[in-house]
C-alpha cells in the first residue's frame, strides 16, 4: 500500500528512506499543528519545496506532505529533525589558541549567552592546560566539556600523553580524535585513530572522529574513496554500539580555516555518503542513530544552510569558535 498518497513518486532525502512516513497517517500532522511548527509553503503546484519546522522535538521526518490550501496542492517535503536520535551537536575546537585564563573568560561569556539553548548539545574543547579551570565553570551548565585528543593507552610510561582517566578526572564527556592536521603533522593513521576511539569508548568518552579530503583528492574525484578508507580504518574494531555512540566530523581539508566553506549540497552529498557506508558496515538503525557533524570554515553567515541538511548534524568549528560572537552565532542560527 503507497504510504504516501497523490500523484508524485515519494521522494526522501538519504537518511529517511526508513522513517518516511505520511503524517496524517501516523501522528506527525498532530504534532505538527501542536507545536504550530514553522511552515511556509508557498502555494504552488510545482513538485515540492523544502520547510524548516521548529519546536519538535522527537520527529525527523523525510516525507511529501500534501497541502490543500484553498483548493492549491502543495507538495512540501518536511524535514523534521529527530531530536531524539540525533541531536545538534555543536563543538568548538580551540586548538592550541587560548591561554588558561583566556579560555576562562571565553567560556564564562558561553555559559552566560547559551544559558536558554536545549536544542543543541553544545561542546567546547579547549587546550590540555585549560581543561581543569574551564571544567570547573562548565560543570551545572549546558556546556559539554571535550579534549582535542587522547593516547591510546592507559596510565603508563608514554611521555606527552594523556590518558583517558586524566580526562574523566575532569568530567571531560568528548574527545577529537583524527583532525586532519594531527593526521597532517603527527601522522596519525587511520589505525591509530581507531585504538585511540577504543581507548574512548571503553573510558567512558566519546570520540568525535574527523574524516575528509584535501583539495588535490576532491580534484581527482577521488573524496569518496578517501573519505570511505578514512572511515572503515578510523571505526575499526569498534561495537556497532560504539559506532552509534560516536561522532563524526566530515571536515573537507581544504575548507579548514581557509575561509572556503563547502556548499551546503557538497557537504550533504558526502554526509549522505558516509551514511550508506555507515549502513553497510552496521546496518540501517544504528546509521540513522550516528551524529555527523560538518567541519570547515562554518560561520553564523553559514551555519543555518549547512545545518539544515538532512544528513548534517551539527557542526565542528574552529576559528570561529574563539570569539564568543562567532560561536553564538553558529549555535543560535543551526536552532
Ligand atoms: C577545524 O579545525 O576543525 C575547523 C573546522 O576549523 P575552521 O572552522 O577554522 O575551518
Amino acid at each position: 500500500m503507497p504510504r504516501f498518497p497523490g500523484p508524485e513518486t515519494p521522494i526522501v532525502s538519504s537518511r529517511t528512506a526508513n522513517e518516511s512516513c505520511w503524517p496524517g497517517a501516523l501522528t506527525g500532522r498532530s504534532v505538527i499543528r501542536k507545536h504550530q511548527c514553522n511552515v511556509r509553503a508557498s502555494r504552488r503546484s510545482a513538485p515540492f519545496r523544502r520547510c524548516r519546522l521548529k519546536s519538535v522535538k522527537d520527529w525527523r521526518v523525510g516525507c511529501l506532505f500534501p497541502l490543500y490550501a484553498n483548493g492549491a496542492v502543495a507538495n512540501i517535503q518536511i524535514l523534521l529533525r529527530m531530536d531524539k536520535e540525533r541531536k545538534l551537536i555543536v563543538a568548538g575546537n580551540w586548538k592550541s589558541n587560548k591561554t588558561n585564563s583566556e579560555a576562562v573568560a571565553l567560556v564564562m561569556d558561553l555559559i552566560r549567552e547559551l544559558a536558554a539553548v536545549k536544542e543543541v548539545d553544545v561542546v567546547v574543547c579547549p587546550a590540555f592546560t585549560a581543561l581543569s579551570d574551564v571544567s570547573k565553570l562548565v560543570l551545572g551548565s549546558n556546556i559539554r566539556l571535550g579534549a582535542q585528543n587522547l593516547s591510546d593507552s592507559v596510565y603508563g610510561a608514554f611521555t606527552g600523553e594523556i590518558a583517558p582517566g586524566m580526562l574523566r578526572e575532569l568530567s571531560v564527556r568528548y574527545v577529537i580524535l583524527g583532525h586532519s592536521e594531527r593526521r597532517q603533522f603527527q601522522k596519525e593513521s587511520d589505525a591509530l585513530v581507531a585504538k585511540k576511539a577504543a581507548n574512548a569508548h571503553a573510558n567512558n568518552l566519546i570520540p568525535i572522529v574527523c574524516v575528509g579530503e584535501t583539495l588535490a583528492e576532491r580534484e581527482a574525484n577521488i573524496t569518496e574513496m578517501v573519505v570511505e578508507t578514512q572511515l572503515r580504518g578510523s571505526l575499526a574494531g569498534l561495537t556497532a554500539e560504539q559506532v552509534e555512540s560516536t561522532v563524526l566530523a566530515y571536515e573537507p581539508v581544504w575548507a579548514i580555516g581557509t575561509g572556503k566553506t563547502a556548499s551546503s549540497a557538497q557537504a550533504q552529498e558526502v554526509h549522505a555518503f558516509i551514511r550508506k557506508v555507515l549502513v553497510s558496515m552496521h546496518g540501517e538503525a544504528i546509521a540513522r542513530r550516528v551524529r555527523i557533524q560538518y567541519g570547515g570554515s562554518v560561520k553564523g553567515s553559514n551555519a543555518r544552510e549547512l545545518l539544515q541538511q538532512p544528513d548534517i548534524d551539527g557542526a565542528l568549528v574552529g576559528g570561529a569558535s574563539l570569539e564568543s560572537k562567532g560561536f553564538v552565532d553558529i549555535i543560535k542560527n543551526s536552532i
